[in-house]
């Protein structure tokens, strides 16, 4: 665990997060800044900078992940699309150093400069729920 790491905080349970997976490599959870409801963020819990850290099992399991995830947030909110997006450098818009995948719902004319807020903590709970409900 990286000191000073939000993500690593996250995995650990140090910061609270309304939890949709998790495993003993890995962990997802809604983003506090959504670009739709159900937006949800997949990380590992070792902590690695950008993809180029990730081993070949790890790259291998993630991609299981991300596709059971995305099914997970398309059956929880019925979305138009599903958007998979992963940077790496500030260049690419990466904000946290802790590799990560967004897996995002869509709607047609909506706007990923947008973002939205869950109105409580329950209701952010409860479609985290529905998602993880809805992995397989
Ligand atoms: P990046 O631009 O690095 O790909 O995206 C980082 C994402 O992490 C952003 O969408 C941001 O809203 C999310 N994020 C940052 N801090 C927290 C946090 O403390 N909790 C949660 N749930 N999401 C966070
Ligand atoms: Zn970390």
């Amino acid at each position: 665990m990286a000191d000073q790491c939000v993500f690593c905080m996250i995995a650990g349970g140090k910061i609270p997060s309304a939890k949709v997976y998790e495993d003993s490599q890995f962990f997802a959870f809604l983003d506090i800044n959504p670009v739709n409801k159900g937006h949800t963020l997949l990380i590992t819990k070792r902590h690695a900078a950008t993809l180029f850290e990730l081993n070949q099992q790890e790259l291998q399991n993630m991609g299981i992940l991300i596709q059971s995830i995305a099914k997970g947030v398309y059956r929880a909110t019925k979305p138009e699309g599903i958007k998979i997006e992963q940077r790496n450098g500030r260049a690419a818009g990466q904000v946290v150093d802790h590799v990560h995948f967004h897996i995002v719902p869509r709607y047609n004319g909506d706007s990923e400069h947008k973002t939205t807020k869950y109105s409580s903590p329950q209701e952010a709970e409860q479609l985290a729920r529905a998602i993880a409900n809805n992995l397989h």
